[in-house]
């Protein structure tokens, strides 16, 4: 099985260094969960804290593992040049879209997460993947990240199933080119589940739309984190390879050696 993990955060939410130290840790961490390829992505607001020089000097150092580095943008609507302004500021591997905030509301994180239950949670799903369709449609990305986060406290729509919600999302990403980031941190959420569901990933394979593997991880013991379980459930679902990037090229790599 090759494993590769797209969505490592150093710095976490700004409260770690992106020091030698810790980098090395992570590194160790690929190391030990048999990564052939670890791709460090900051969220856009630290980007800044990233050391390009270290990066280069790590890798020097470890030359049995690819370090990649990305960005994961939060995709706000009408913030296009912000974004596009960070995008061309660094030689980046690959820029991950996502969507973390409806409204202004951080609906993934635990502190507001109460908002939920006087919400519809219909309406929400409908939001969401509206703000998806945008990330996709403004072409700044190579990878959707974490396509259903709406589902990370374990709500449910009730008009229809929440796999139809993301259908014409699926459409737009076959027709534009788009990843789409297989991410385990679903699996260590309420909801217990890969992010996307096995109903939608069985919807993208029908489409033939390529994808990524990312953990999620915020200190290095997440690192390859059931990244394995990942890659068995592709499998099963007919999956036989997935992309990584390297300057913004894609390359296919085969699932199984
Ligand atoms: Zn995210
Ligand atoms: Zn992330």
């Amino acid at each position: 099985m090759v494993l590769i993990d797209y969505h490592v955060h150093v710095v976490g939410h700004g409260e770690y260094k992106f020091n030698r130290q810790r980098l090395q840790a992570y590194i160790q961490q690929a190391r030990e969960t048999n990564l052939s390829e670890i791709g460090l992505l900051e969220h856009d607001e630290y980007w800044q804290q990233i050391d390009f020089d270290l990066i280069k000097h790590i890798q020097q150092d470890n030359p049995d593992i690819n370090i990649r580095c990305g960005l994961e943008m939060d995709y706000f609507p009408g913030q296009e040049k912000t974004m596009h302004s960070i995008i061309s500021s660094a030689p980046w591997d690959y820029l991950i879209g996502s969507v973390h905030f409806i409204d202004g509301w951080g609906f993934d994180h635990p502190d507001y997460k109460d908002e939920f239950e006087c919400s519809e949670i219909d309406s929400l799903y409908d939001q969401y993947y509206n703000l998806i369709v945008q990330t996709v449609d403004s072409g700044l990305f190579d990878i959707i990240g974490h396509l259903d986060l709406i589902k990370i406290w374990g709500h449910n729509p009730i008009k229809k199933a929440a796999c139809a919600y993301a259908e014409p999302v699926l459409k737009k990403i076959k027709a534009s080119g788009v990843v789409v980031e297989i991410n385990s941190a679903g699996l260590r959420k309420p909801v217990k589940e890969i992010y996307p569901s096995q109903e939608i990933m069985e919807q993208m394979f029908r489409l033939n739309i390529p994808v990524t593997l990312g953990s999620d991880a915020h200190n290095p013991e997440q690192v390859g984190d059931e990244l394995e379980k990942c890659v068995e459930l592709l499998k099963k679902i007919g999956y036989r390879s997935m992309i990584c990037f390297e300057r913004r090229k894609h390359r296919v790599i085969p699932l199984d050696l």
